[in-house]
């Protein structure tokens, strides 16, 4: 059973950085419908927040044309060849 909790521990890494991307996704699309929020500043500067940011989309990107939904309503389940909104406002940044 070695080798199956391998690869549950693999998959929950997994997850758990797809989860972190999604956050910054989610507070990108924040940051979007509240431009004017003086107070949130992001710990990061701007060059290294750009980078993870970048590494995010390119992962979701590549999710969502591989056919996943990449929004936090679904994500992971499969599209089955449909659009989603939620999906394409995400791709949309
Ligand atoms: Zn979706």
């Amino acid at each position: 059973m070695q080798g199956e909790q391998g690869d549950i521990e693999a998959r929950l890494a997994w997850l758990e950085k797809q989860l972190e991307m999604l956050t910054a996704a989610v507070r990108e699309l924040r940051a979007q419908l509240a431009p004017a929020a003086p107070n949130d500043v992001a710990p990061q500067t701007p060059q290294e927040r750009q980078q993870v940011l970048g590494e995010g989309y390119a992962n979701l990107a590549r999710l969502y044309q591989e056919g996943y939904h990449i929004c936090p309503m679904h994500f992971g389940s499969q599209r089955g060849g449909e659009e989603c909104l939620l999906c394409a406002a995400l791709l949309r940044r």
